[in-house]
């Protein structure tokens, strides 16, 4: 059983303290949803019919993972030997899992939210007995193609470069937004400041008047969605030079952040804010649009671009027909009364609204 906590009123009081940095933003798990992480860490059997799709990435139980065969048949010793790449571990609800659904196929699946890219796979030796062994995978081109993870289909950079500098902690960090858990691995990874850090980092982003240092965002109101960041990432180097105020978006797409998370409440909650201190009014172009959105939807933009010369616009409100706010999409165009959202729920909300809409996915998948 899931306890789901509404956190809305408590950090409204929270806020109006004035209070700082705090890591209880996600969801609460019962011992049960906490048994779960531990097994998807080691790596759950699964149906292909039990995974889900959502915005084109595969998810089971509202968690993140990967899918991967661990069965090698006979060449799973030149796996082991590095002789041979072997099976590609999938990321996205990619053609090569439609066509591994279409022919029924019996094989052994298994998703995981293990972060290290090391996977247990088995297969036969010569002599005909099982082996199981750990072995480092690679992901699959076609998911990295069909969710354009950071342009792989329409540039900037190189295809090889993205694939051979795929990190599954970048990538996982890349759409947390999408997802309601963390992986156990990055929530454990968060804690560790001192008390004193605590007091440097308050006393550091009061003097810079909780104002971020990247995208000029205010966050007088909302002290805890402002971070105090490392710029040489030296931890122990608290020096005013050495530190920058950022907030919670600006701070994850700083390189080498992939523990950074952002939850979908910090990061509607940070546009909103950009979007009433004016900071996306006058967004030049598609490079300032990227910039600036949630870093989920960098594929869905960069794809968009390749045609679309009409600049979207990102984190708008939208509203119902007694002025209530029912959706706050990430892109969209106004003019048009078109958006792109997350899900399908999203979707019909908008459409009872009178807008028309697609989703993350249906636009990747188009
Ligand atoms: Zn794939
Ligand atoms: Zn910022
Ligand atoms: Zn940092």
């Amino acid at each position: 059983m899931k306890i789901r906590t509404d956190f809305g009123l408590l950090w409204q009081s929270v806020k109006q303290m004035g209070a700082e940095e705090r890591d209880f933003s996600f969801e609460v798990s019962s011992r049960e949803e906490m048994d779960i992480d531990i097994e998807l860490e080691r790596g759950v059997e699964i149906a292909l019919d039990d995974l889900e799709s959502t915005g084109g990435l595969l998810s089971y139980k509202g968690r993140q993972v990967l899918l991967y065969i661990p069965d090698h048949g006979s060449w799973v010793q030149s796996v082991i030997d590095g002789k041979n790449q072997g099976n590609r571990f999938h990321v996205g609800d990619c053609t090569k899992l439609d066509e591994m659904r279409q022919k029924g196929k019996f094989d052994r699946y298994t998703v995981t939210t293990d972060l290290s890219g090391v996977f247990r796979i088995s297969g036969q030796s010569n002599v005909s007995s099982h082996i199981e062994h750990d072995a480092e995978l690679k992901v699959c081109k076609l998911c990295l193609r069909m969710l354009n993870y950071r342009g792989y289909d329409t540039g900037p950079l190189a295809k090889k470069v993205i694939f051979e500098e795929f990190s599954i902690s970048d990538f996982f960090a890349t759409y947390s937004t999408q997802f309601r858990f963390l992986p156990k691995q990055l929530l454990d990874r968060r804690s560790g400041y001192s008390d004193e850090w605590a007091e440097i980092s308050r006393r550091y982003r009061e003097s810079r008047s909780w104002i971020c240092e990247c995208c000029g965002i205010d966050l007088a109101g909302n002290k805890n969605l402002l971070h105090c960041h490392h710029v040489s990432g030296n931890k122990r180097d608290n020096r005013d030079d050495n530190l920058m105020a950022l907030c919670a978006d600006c701070h994850s797409k700083q390189p080498d952040h992939e523990k950074m998370y952002v939850r979908k409440s910090e990061m509607t909650e940070i546009q909103r804010l950009r979007r009433r201190q004016g900071i996306l009014d006058v967004l030049p172009g598609w490079d300032a649009v990227l910039e600036y959105i949630d870093s989920a939807y960098e594929g869905v933009a960069r794809k968009i671009m390749k045609t679309s010369r009409s600049l979207p616009a990102v984190g708008e409100d939208i509203e119902n027909s007694k002025g209530e706010i029912v959706l706050t999409p990430e892109l969209s165009w106004p003019a048009q009364r078109f958006a792109i959202v997350d899900n399908e729920e999203q979707l019909d909300t908008l459409t009872q609204v009178g807008w028309r809409a697609m989703t993350m996915e249906q636009v990747l998948k188009s």
